[in-house]
């Protein structure tokens, strides 16, 4: 079963046991994907890992980003337009509500999901590992800003 990563500590054990180096860089962008919680495309991460680090260049964020994603650290959503956004991968297994109006991601948790997955895997003979439901629609704020034009 997927547990997810919980730690800071745990994913640079992932890291070491895999074989990759645990680099100033690397360790620079798990914490700040720990850190903030959020869902960051690449470019986020680049510029706040930019503060730390001036020099580190944005495909090394795109191959530390492929990495983590291959040893299971992070999720790759693609919620919308050109780019991913990633997160650390959580113990909990969450979804997203995604607003079309201004980007806004909400996470809720889905209890279904566990029974769908038990449910849908056995009538298609699949080992589901992983559940990602994703609804679109307006948030709060753009469902009033939409009233009041
Ligand atoms: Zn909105
Ligand atoms: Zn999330």
């Amino acid at each position: 079963m997927d547990e997810g990563i919980k730690t800071k500590k745990a994913s640079r054990e992932v890291l070491g046991s895999s074989g990759q180096r645990v680099t100033g860089q690397r360790a620079l962008l798990l914490d700040i994907l720990h850190r903030s919680g959020e869902h960051l495309d690449a470019d986020e991460l680049y510029r706040r890992a930019r503060r730390r680090q001036p020099r580190l260049s944005l495909s090394t964020v795109y191959r530390n980003l492929q990495l983590f994603k291959k040893l299971g650290l992070v999720n790759e959503h693609h919620f919308a337009g050109e780019h991913h956004h990633y997160e650390v991968k959580s113990a909990v297994e969450h979804q997203h509500l995604l607003c079309l109006g201004c980007g806004k991601i909400v996470e809720f948790y889905c209890p279904m999901s566990r029974q769908f997955k038990e449910k849908i895997g056995r009538e298609h003979g699949f080992k589901i590992t992983g559940v990602e439901v994703r609804m679109v629609g307006l948030c709060s704020s753009c469902r009033n800003q939409k009233v009041a034009k």
